[in-house]
């Protein structure tokens, strides 16, 4: 199956990891220390309005949940970790980069991703 070179992949890291920070994750449960910088900073306000403005950056047409987001995201870094990011779960062909710009925690090509969405296949 076709692969990203492990550059290319780790390339998406801190733009995943970025997404976690931005949707509020605790990011020192992770473990790339050099992002991370010091853990424990800045309040906890999760809950108030700035988390509607978070919601709608991330409405990129695929997934608008936050808690999707999150999982995929994380699901994301650990095919990084894997050496499998940037292949389509389901056809097993690479994601488009131009793709993986605009949703970097995709883990469908476009094509599958619609046939999803028309309910042609089952996301498990
Ligand atoms: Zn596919």
């Amino acid at each position: 199956m076709p692969k990203l070179s492990k550059t290319q992949q780790n390339k998406y890291r801190p733009v995943l990891l970025n997404i976690l920070r931005q949707l509020g994750v605790k990011l020192e449960r992770l473990e790339d220390s050099v992002l991370l910088g010091a853990s424990d900073s800045g309040p906890d306000d999760g809950e108030d309005s700035s988390a509607e403005g978070y919601s709608r950056d991330f409405q990129l047409g695929l997934i608008e949940n936050e808690e999707d987001i999150l999982k995929s995201t994380n699901e994301a870094l650990t095919r990084i970790e894997n050496s499998e990011f940037g292949a389509c779960l389901e056809c097993e062909e690479l994601i488009p980069p131009r793709r993986l710009e605009v949703v970097p925690y995709a883990a469908y090509c476009i094509g599958c991703q619609s046939l999803f969405e028309k309910g042609e296949l089952e996301i498990d």
